[in-house]
C-alpha cells in the first residue's frame, strides 16, 4: 500500500444528493483528493438494510448513476479518487461477519440513530431488522477495508465512526496490529437544516434542495422556506438566528454586504420575506449553476459513470483482499486451513492444489 493517508466514506443510493451532502461532506471531500488517497463507496448493502425489496433495488439503479453524476459534478475527480460499488466486493461480507464478534449488542441497540432509522423507514421495534442493528458494523468494515485514517461524514454519523474506532481497537488489541485508528472529520456546517426548519436536510424528509434540481424549482423551494413565524409582516422585527433563510445567506451568498445589510434590515423589521428569499434563490443558483452544467456535460457521456464504477471496484477488490488476507492471518485462521491443506495433500498425493 503507498505512503499517503487513506481517506474513505460514502453515501447509500437512495436518491440524489442535496445541499445538507455537500456541505456535510461532498465539500471536504474535494479538498482532501490531492493529500490522501481517498475512496468512497456507494453504499448499496446498506440501502437493504431499509430496503429489501425487488423495487427498492430496482430504484438504486438509477439513483447509483445520479449520485455518481452529483460527485463528479461537485469535483469528485476518479483520477484521484476510487469510486466503487459496495456489494460487488466480496471481502466485505466476510469481514462483516468478523468484525460482529467484536462488539456487543447493547452497544448497537443503544445508538439513537437505529431508532431514527427505524423511524425513518416507518419499522416498528417488533420488526427491526438484524441488519439494521449491525449497520455500524457493515460501516466498519467499509472503513477499515482500506485502512482508512480518516472519515469526512455529517454529524449523524459520528456515533458509527466511533463503533468502527473501538472495532479496529479490539481487533489490534486481540490479533496484532492491522488497523490504524480512523478518525471522524467534521465539516464546518455538520448538519444542514431543511427548507421547513426541521434539523436536518434529507431525502426522507421532504425539506431538501437537490444539487441537480433546476432553478425554477430552487426559486420556488426557497420561497416556501420556514423562516421566523413571529413575523407576519414585514415590519415586524425578526430574527436572524437560527432562522434557516439567513443560514442558508451564510453558507452559499458570498456577497456578506448584502447578507450583513438583510440580517440589520431584518433585526429592525425593514425588510420583506420576499427579497430575503428572492436574494437567497439568486445566490443558491449562482452556486448551483456551475455544478448543473458539469453535471450535464457528464451525464453525455455514455458509459462513463459505468466505467468509473467498475474500475474503481476492481480496485477495491484487491486492496480489500489484501486487508481480509492480513486479519485472517493475524487471527490464525489463515494458518488452521493451511494445515489442513498440507496434511490432507500429503495423504492425497495426487490431489490438485486449490486455490
Ligand atoms: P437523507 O437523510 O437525506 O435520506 P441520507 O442520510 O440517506 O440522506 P446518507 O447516505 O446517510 O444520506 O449520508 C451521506 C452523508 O451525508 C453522511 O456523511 C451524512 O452524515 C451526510 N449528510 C446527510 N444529510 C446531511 C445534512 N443535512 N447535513 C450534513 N450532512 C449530511
Ligand atoms: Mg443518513
Amino acid at each position: 500500500m503507498s505512503e499517503r493517508k487513506r481517506v474513505l466514506t460514502g453515501d447509500r443510493p437512495t436518491g440524489k444528493l442535496h445541499l445538507g451532502h455537500y456541505v456535510g461532506s461532498l465539500h471536504n471531500r474535494v479538498q482532501l483528493q490531492d493529500e490522501y488517497e481517498c475512496y468512497f463507496l456507494i453504499a448499496d448493502l446498506h440501502t437493504l438494510t431499509t430496503r429489501p425489496t425487488h423495487d427498492d433495488i430496482e430504484d438504486m439503479r438509477t439513483n447509483i448513476r445520479e449520485m455518481v453524476l452529483d460527485y463528479l459534478a461537485v469535483g469528485i475527480d476518479p483520477q484521484k479518487s476510487t469510486i466503487y460499488l459496495q456489494s460487488a466486493v466480496h471481502a466485505v461480507y466476510e469481514m462483516n461477519l468478523i468484525f460482529e464478534m467484536l462488539v456487543s449488542l447493547p452497544r448497537l441497540t443503544r445508538l439513537p440513530t437505529l431508532k431514527d432509522m427505524a423511524r425513518a423507514a416507518n419499522i416498528d421495534d417488533e420488526s427491526i431488522p438484524f441488519g439494521l442493528i449491525g449497520y455500524p458494523v457493515l460501516q466498519a468494515a467499509d472503513i477499515l477495508m482500506p485502512r482508512a485514517h480518516l472519515v469526512p461524514v455529517g454529524k449523524d454519523n459520528e456515533a458509527h465512526v466511533e463503533i468502527t474506532r473501538e472495532i479496529a481497537r479490539r481487533f489490534n488489541h486481540l490479533y496484532g496490529e492491522v488497523f490504524p485508528i480512523p478518525e471522524v472529520m467534521l465539516s464546518e456546517v455538520p448538519t444542514l437544516v431543511g427548507t421547513d426548519g426541521q434539523a436536518k436536510m434529507s431525502k426522507s424528509l421532504g425539506n431538501a434542495i437537490f444539487l441537480s434540481d433546476d432553478p425554477k424549482t430552487v426559486e420556488k423551494k426557497v420561497r416556501s422556506m420556514y423562516t421566523d413565524p413571529k413575523r407576519i409582516r414585514a415590519d415586524i422585527p425578526g430574527t436572524v438566528e437560527g432562522n434557516p433563510v439567513f443560514i442558508y445567506h451564510d453558507i452559499f451568498n458570498p456577497n456578506r454586504e448584502e447578507v450583513d445589510d438583510l440580517k440589520a434590515r431584518y433585526r429592525q423589521g425593514r425588510v420583506g420575506d420576499v427579497e430575503v428569499k428572492e436574494k437567497l434563490a439568486r445566490a443558491l443558483n449562482a452556486f448551483l449553476d456551475p455544478i448543473r452544467e458539469r453535471r450535464e456535460q457528464f451525464a453525455q457521456e455514455r458509459g462513463l459513470v459505468e466505467e468509473i464504477i467498475y474500475t474503481g471496484t476492481l480496485k477495491m477488490r484487491q486492496i480489500a483482499d489484501e486487508t481480509l488476507e492480513a486479519m485472517k492471518q493475524a487471527m490464525g485462521l489463515r494458518g488452521i486451513w493451511r494445515n489442513i491443506e498440507r496434511k490432507a495433500r500429503e495423504r492425497m498425493k495426487d490431489a490438485p492444489p486449490t486455490p
